[in-house]
């Protein structure tokens, strides 16, 4: 039939292409930006007619299958995986593993902030524009972080009420509660009739990667249109004042993927890391051009199976998962604001304190959702813990869509890292099992492929 996601040997393959879309969207955008300005009505012509439309073409084509996607993921990753007790180890190990990463890159964070002290050379007249401009923005996200809070509630409504109100309203907890739920009561009622429903999962799940794919021959088109808004409405202009600070989160991010992940997957996965980035490509750029976790899940999860070869039943359960808990991007940019606007307001940190903003920085990153700015409105209550003025978001809010890209990016990486080094301790998957041919997304998904879920070492 059609062109195979990925490429199939024919013409240019689509990483390539989508990368290509990345640079030509950018140069676009900053030149549309330097040399219009970002409220020249061509400019503002080709946001509103051409690139935004299809950038959001692309993103919903993404955002419309997350939900049943979780929902058969989580399901038949907890069916497959039989027994209740072998989901309490995988879970259990799962979320250990989530924790860590997450600690260690805020822990990275802190460190490299506190010993660049980016807040202590801002000066002070940017501070009073920035604080002038974003106000607006500033106070939207401090009235989000009180609405929103991190209380015992949070936890209480993980247990859905009504499964389907939440996916109308992507909450995606309460969808993957039910997904477990589900999966667990699918293993304990009778074979016969908890096989159509796996079949019948299994179908959903296949149709909606095969969407994925179909969604990906977009991404050069849309990936571009996405970049061309950011920069062609931000430029450069702020990165200049606030450059030691984006030095310092993007460093650290890099630092984080280069070293810490780098290591999980060589020793945790038993895998190259330069094989393995050059398998997720794909999911990197999506979800670097789209600034949203969420909106990477189909990708990613086709990237897990296709391209690495990850057994489904794990990668369908580690990586929904790890979606909305697992933001080691998220916790170390987290780490990092909290102190260089406290330093920024003259506010120094105890270590005891900076161990309490870096636990913070964990929970908050496992609470955020999976959208652009998703983690804006918690780390505004980690900020007033602290006594730093909520506003004070204020003079970041105007570089954070370049953060986000980068975090959100660092945010995926660690899901698949995770989902290799769980299945290659549950002993189902090896750096053996990751095809060989490169180009990755070109297999076709067949129906009759999986029905002997690969079970869990004993
Ligand atoms: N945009 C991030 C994500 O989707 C969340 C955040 O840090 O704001 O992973």
């Amino acid at each position: 039939m059609s062109e195979p996601v990925g490429g199939n040997g024919r013409g240019m393959k689509l990483h390539t292409k989508i990368l290509l879309g990345l640079a030509i969207g950018a140069v676009l955008g900053v030149a549309a930006n330097l040399m219009l300005g970002a409220d020249h009505p061509t400019v503002e012509w080709i946001n509103k007619y051409l690139a935004g439309p299809v950038g959001q073409i692309f993103l919903r084509m993404l955002f419309m299958i997350v939900m049943p996607l979780v929902f058969a993921s989580i399901a038949l990753g907890v069916a497959g995986l039989g027994d209740i007790r072998n989901v309490g180890r995988v879970g259990g190990k799962t979320l250990a593993y989530f924790l860590v990463t997450t600690a260690l890159a805020a822990t990275l964070g802190i460190i490299l902030v506190s010993a660049i002290r980016p807040g202590s050379r801002l000066d002070p007249t940017v501070r009073s524009e920035l604080l002038a401009t974003y106000a607006g923005d500033a106070a939207t996200k401090v009235e989000a972080s009180q609405a929103g809070g991190f209380g015992i509630e949070t936890l209480v409504n993980i247990v859905t009420r009504n499964p389907v109100k939440s996916a109308v309203d992507m909450d995606m907890l309460g969808v993957i509660f039910f997904g477990l739920m589900f999966g667990a009561a699918l293993t304990m009622i009778k074979p016969e009739s908890a096989k159509p429903m796996m079949v019948w999962l299994q179908a959903v799940q296949d149709i909606v990667i095969k969407i994925v794919e179909i969604a990906m021959r977009l991404a050069p088109y849309g990936v571009a249109g996405l970049i061309f808004g950011v920069t062609s409405r931000f430029g450069f202009a702020l990165l200049v004042p606030l450059g030691n600070y984006v030095m310092v989160v993007i460093g650290a991010l890099i630092l984080h993927t280069v070293v810490t992940l780098s290591l999980f997957v060589r020793f945790g996965a038993g895998l190259s890391p330069l094989l393995f980035f050059s398998r997720i490509r794909s999911s990197m750029v999506t979800a670097f051009s789209t600034s949203s976790s969420a909106a990477t899940l189909p990708t990613n999860l086709a990237v897990a199976e296709q391209n690495l070869g990850i057994p489904r039943h794990v990668a369908g359960f580690v990586l929904p998962l790890g979606n909305t808990m697992c933001m080691n991007g998220t916790s170390l940019f987290e780490g990092i604001t909290v102190i260089f606007l406290a330093e920024v307001f003259g506010i120094s940190f105890t270590i005891p304190q900076m161990a309490v903003v870096m636990a913070m920085s964990v929970i908050t990153a496992v609470g955020a959702a999976g959208v652009p700015g998703g983690s804006i409105p918690l780390l505004v209550g980690i900020l007033a813990m602290f006594g730093v003025p909520g506003e004070g978001i204020a003079l970041v809010l105007g570089i954070d869509r370049i953060l986000d890209m980068s975090r959100t990016t660092v945010n995926i990486i660690g899901d698949l890292t995770a989902t290799c080094v769980i299945a290659r301790s549950e002993g189902v998957w090896s750096a053996a099992d990751v095809p060989a041919v490169v180009g990755g997304m070109e297999r076709e998904v067949k129906l009759d492929e999986s029905p002997d879920w690969p079970k869990p070492a004993a």
